[in-house]
């Protein structure tokens, strides 16, 4: 492979894995044992730099399709890390990409469980609310009185996201 852009596949069972421990931490050893596979010549072994996760984050923020666009939701990742916390997004965000898909909360994606979840223009559907239910605190903010996260959160702020968001950043900081 001499030009980039590379493609690779690596077909299901190809390598066997071997858990070492190496300046006390453990990582893993990829093998490649498959007779039929030996084009495979050489592989690098990187660790993994582990980030706290969204099923891990004590406070997550998610961004629904009410934000309205990828800036308005980067803006609201920025708030996320402000409070210490992780952004997630409802589907319709995710496949606008105005964030990645890893993000996804709800039936489709992550099943979250954080102490602190604040929604920001997310409606509130069963297949969203099943990924935050276990969350010990919502906070919703959407425009719509009507909408059905609401009800199912601790607070309630009817009012556009934004003016609160911005709100709440200056009183932070
Ligand atoms: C099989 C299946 C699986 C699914 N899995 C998932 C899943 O895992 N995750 C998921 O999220 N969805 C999933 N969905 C889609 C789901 O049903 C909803 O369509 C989706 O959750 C709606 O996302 P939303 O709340 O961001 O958008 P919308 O329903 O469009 O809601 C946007 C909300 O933003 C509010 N709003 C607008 N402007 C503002 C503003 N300025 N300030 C405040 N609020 C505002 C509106 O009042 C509205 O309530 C799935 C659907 C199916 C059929």
């Amino acid at each position: 492979m001499k030009k980039a852009p590379y493609f690779i596949t690596i077909s299901k069972g190809i390598f066997e894995c071997e858990l070492k421990e190496c300046n006390n931490k453990n990582i893993t050893i990829l093998k490649n044992n498959d007779e039929n596979n030996k084009h495979i010549l050489s592989y690098d072994i990187k660790k993994e730099e582990k980030t706290e996760s969204i099923e891990d984050a004590k406070i997550i923020v998610v961004a629904g399709r009410g934000t309205k666009n990828k800036e308005a939701v980067n803006e609201l990742e920025g708030f996320a890390e402000l409070i210490g916390g992780k952004l997630g997004i409802s589907r319709p965000v995710a496949m606008s990409a105005w964030a990645s898909m890893d993000k996804l909360i709800g039936v489709s994606g992550i099943m979250a469980k954080p102490k602190l979840c604040i929604t920001a223009g997310v409606s509130g559907s069963a297949a969203f609310y099943a990924g935050i239910e276990k969350s010990d605190f919502i906070i919703a903010i959407n425009s719509d009185e009507h909408s059905a996260i609401l009800k199912k959160s601790d607070v309630a702020i009817i009012d556009d996201y934004k003016a609160i968001i911005d709100e709440l950043v200056n009183y932070i900081k």
